[in-house]
């Protein structure tokens, strides 16, 4: 059996003090991390700052989402809303609330996961607050990042005849999500069922470690392009576009043919009897970036290769449509998940 300690046998500040001996301030702009009041942080920038709570039971289920990916998953996904202001993250600080069913290897494992995304996207963890939750587990991840003002991207800069871009493609969380569902539910009818995952481990991927785009930010960057607006995928496409076009006030025309869905999405999605176009447009937790760009600067970003150009800005702010493979006009509509 594996080793475990309650919490209370070494208490919250030991936990604590455990989280910070395992963690190290890397950027110049972290002055002062875990251990006071306070963190403090300096910067010429602007600053860029963004929660996220992710709740048991609502936001994932430890049936199937191992710790250490959770822990990866929601910097990851905080981080994502700091690309999408092209800003570069630098801090981030992270509540959590811990039932006694956790014990000090969970936290252990959880925070692994927290310093592998850390270390991938340059990230400080500078504090925190730690507290007795009476079941589930809560994690609540509030991120800081830094932009020089002239670069900062915001929903509300879409100009009619720019080209609308969305990077990776889109659907496969949704699908990853389906999949282990299944096999949950296949689990508590038959424990001793091996789970039938083959064949789909980029979707399960794609649910359970999503990887902000901050690759692309830098690309844009090192040729020069700021998009004219931008905002990441985490409530599906349609709804995301919905957001870009009512903030910007345009219109907005996607076509199908343009939308970037992976085969293995659209097998997955073939044998849950599920439309793949609809888990693009509805699915969301693909935590790409979708972002609007001048005709003269889509030159330059078409040749970055995970961008995909699905359709352009108009000047009729109540237009959102889908043109359909068929030819035929869809309204985009999102059924918000509230997530
Ligand atoms: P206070 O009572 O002043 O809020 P705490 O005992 O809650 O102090 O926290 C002490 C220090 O430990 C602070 O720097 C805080 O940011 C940090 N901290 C607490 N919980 C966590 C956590 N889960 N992860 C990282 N840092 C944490
Ligand atoms: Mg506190």
């Amino acid at each position: 059996m594996e080793k475990r300690t309650e919490i209370g046998e070494i208490g919250e500040f030991g936990l604590i003090n455990r989280i910070n001996n395992t963690f190290s301030n890397k950027n110049q702009e972290t002055i002062l991390g875990i251990g006071d009041d306070a963190a403090v942080l300096q910067t010429i920038n602007q600053v860029v700052h963004s929660t996220e709570l992710f709740i048991e039971g609502i936001h994932f289920d430890l049936a199937y989402t191992p710790l250490q990916h959770l822990g990866f998953k929601v910097v990851s996904a905080a981080l994502s809303d700091i690309a999408a202001m092209n800003a570069i993250p630098k801090q981030l600080s992270l509540g959590i609330g811990l039932s006694n069913r956790f014990s000090v290897e969970a936290v252990d494992t959880l925070y692994e996961g927290i310093q592998l995304a850390c270390e991938e996207f340059g990230v400080d963890l500078v504090g925190g607050d730690t507290t007795a939750s009476p079941t589930g587990l809560i994690l609540s991840v509030n991120v800081v990042g830094e932009v020089d003002s002239s670069k900062l991207v915001k929903r509300s800069g879409a100009k009619p005849n720019d080209v609308l871009c969305v990077t990776g493609d889109l659907g496969g969380a949704i699908m990853g999500l389906q999949a282990l569902e299944r096999e949950k539910q296949v689990f508590q009818a038959n424990p001793g069922m091996q789970p039938e995952l083959e064949g789909k481990s980029y979707v399960i991927m794609r649910q359970l470690k999503p990887i902000a785009r901050f690759d692309i930010i830098h690309e844009l960057n090192s040729l020069g392009v700021i998009p004219t607006a931008m905002i990441d995928c985490s409530d599906g496409l349609s709804s995301e576009l919905i957001h870009l076009s009512k903030s910007s006030n345009v219109g907005i025309r996607v076509f199908e043919k343009n939308i970037p869905i992976d085969d293995e999405t659209y097998l997955v999605a073939t044998e849950f009897n599920f439309s793949p176009l609809t888990a693009a447009l509805n699915g969301g937790e693909d935590y790409e970036l979708i972002f609007t760009v001048s005709q003269a600067d889509y030159e330059k970003v078409s040749k970055i290769a995970d961008v995909s150009a699905i359709g352009f800005i108009t000047d009729r702010p109540d237009e959102q449509i889908l043109i359909m493979k068929s030819e035929q006009i869809v309204p985009l509509s999102a059924p918000g998940f509230g997530k």
